[in-house]
């Protein structure tokens, strides 16, 4: 099959509700995409899966929803202010503005002119006003990654949940990055959600712990249904690696338009946690009186067996939100062509992350009978807690189900004139996949269900 190509998947997503331009009536805001209905849903289940397995699955792994709004002096000490920056640079015969390094062979990517400014730096960080009047330092961040909350909430959950290392926090949740040339749909967008667990390890152990997550993402995302062969782990050079790292493997995907990263595995050292800290070394701390004087404020683990205290060491799986959605839409879009002739075009989305789970269709629209019986059937299915059933009572059952394989519909059940008038009573269903239908008893469809979605 040939591959899935972003014009595509742009058509779908608009086309059936799954993304849209933000601000469309007024021109679009650009770099900033909404999820309509379906967009949602997928979302959501993704998020939902990282979640499970993340914090759930383990007994390692605490979770945490801090503020976007981040003070001032946190991403001062984390080191954002001074170094979050990306080369700008401007062609100035066709005036478009681009990251210095995305250009190659020194050319315009737009134009093809050679004739380009240096290269300046411009820190990416989104500042905004707090409070009612407005200058000076009466300013926040929008948070550019969700990691710093977990860093100055380190103590605070350490207190209440009295963990030892190796353990780890988890954190979905928006963050904002002015991109110099946000591109490729919602592959790099100004405002985008991530999924980031640091992991507190003890010094020494980091780079075990680092090929260990390697290799425990990479499972995950082919659990979300990505090809093997379309992942690729590229080793960052000493040279590029940010202002935290050790080091750090890129997890790439191969997206319509091309490999690139979808989640980054970080060894971020102890410089998070040991910048804050000599930021509190720089205090007179009295909130936080602690029985071992010696750990006051500190963001620090005690060493039971050396008796000390000391500040761990952090592997940092961070994945986009947003970049996951786009790769498990270009692995589930697919066109077949059916013995008629006709293209089906349907998404092999895993069943976990279908927005619609079962669609109950009424043969006939205007059939009390069958559409109270749809009615019934979707109310004991929603019992189920698979996710969403949907009552699809648009009269049309072709286009019932050329939709449903559209989006992503694993199962739909149809409600037919056999189902009102014989008895035991049974329903068609028919799976998105094999497009093979097999009569099941209404008295059987909860436990059928269920079972399908275990
Ligand atoms: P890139 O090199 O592509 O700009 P990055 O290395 O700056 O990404 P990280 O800081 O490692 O990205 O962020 C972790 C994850 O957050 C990335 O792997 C990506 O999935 C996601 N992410 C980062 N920036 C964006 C963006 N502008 N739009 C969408 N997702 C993003």
């Amino acid at each position: 099959m040939p591959a899935t190509t972003m014009d595509q998947l742009v058509s779908l997503c608009k086309r059936r509700g799954f993304i849209f331009q933000n601000a469309d009536i007024y021109g679009g805001l650009q770099g900033v995409y909404d999820f309509g209905p379906l967009g949602v849903e997928l979302k959501n289940n993704l998020k939902a899966a990282w979640w499970r397995s993340m914090v759930y699955e383990r007994d390692d792994v605490e979770g945490l929803d801090a503020a976007i709004l981040t003070h001032r002096k946190v991403l001062h000490y984390s080191g954002h202010e001074a170094t979050f920056s990306d080369p700008l640079t401007d062609c100035k015969r066709c005036k478009q503005r681009f990251r210095a390094d995305h250009i190659k062979d020194g050319k315009c990517p737009e134009c093809g002119s050679t004739d380009l400014t240096e290269p300046r730096m411009f820190n990416m960080m989104f500042k905004t006003a707090v409070g009612p009047i407005e200058g000076g330092d009466n300013f926040a961040y929008l948070r550019p990654e969700t990691a710093q909350a977990i860093f100055t909430q380190f103590k605070n959950v350490v207190d209440a949940t009295a963990r030892k290392a190796p353990f780890g926090i988890a954190q979905i949740g928006k963050s904002f990055r002015n991109e110099i040339t946000p591109r490729n749909f919602i592959f790099r967008v100004r405002e985008f959600e991530q999924m980031e667990l640091e992991f507190f390890v003890k010094p020494g152990t980091d780079m075990e712990w680092l090929e260990t997550w390697k290799a425990d993402r990479i499972d995950w995302w082919i659990d979300q249904g990505l090809d093997k062969e379309k992942l690729h782990v590229h080793k960052i050079a000493k040279e590029d690696l940010a202002h935290y790292s050790k080091a750090t493997y890129d997890l790439e995907y191969q997206f319509p338009h091309g490999l690139e990263e979808l989640e980054g595995i970080a060894d971020r050292t102890d410089y998070d946690l040991g910048n804050h800290t000599r930021y509190q070394d720089e205090l007179e701390i009295t909130a936080h009186v602690h029985e071992n004087k010696e750990a006051e404020g500190k963001l620090a683990l005690f060493d039971d067996e050396a008796k000390k205290w000391y500040v761990p060491w952090v592997i940092e799986p961070s994945a986009g939100v947003e970049r996951g959605v786009l790769a498990v839409l270009t692995e589930a879009y697919a066109e077949e062509t059916l013995p008629n002739g006709e293209t089906r075009t349907l998404l092999k989305l895993k069943k976990h992350l279908a927005p619609v789970k079962v669609a109950v269709i009424p043969l006939k629209r205007n059939n009390a009978e069958i559409v109270k019986l749809a009615a019934n059937i979707k109310a004991a299915l929603m019992k189920t807690g698979v996710g969403r059933i949907m009552l699809e009572n648009s009269g049309n059952i072709g286009k019932a189900y050329r939709r449903h394989d559209e989006i992503g519909t694993p199962i739909c059940i149809t409600i037919d004139f056999e189902s009102i008038e014989k008895q035991p009573a049974s329903v068609t269903i028919r799976n998105r996949d094999t497009m093979a239908q097999q009569r099941v008893a209404v008295s059987d469809l909860p436990a059928y269900i269920t079972d399908f979605f275990r």
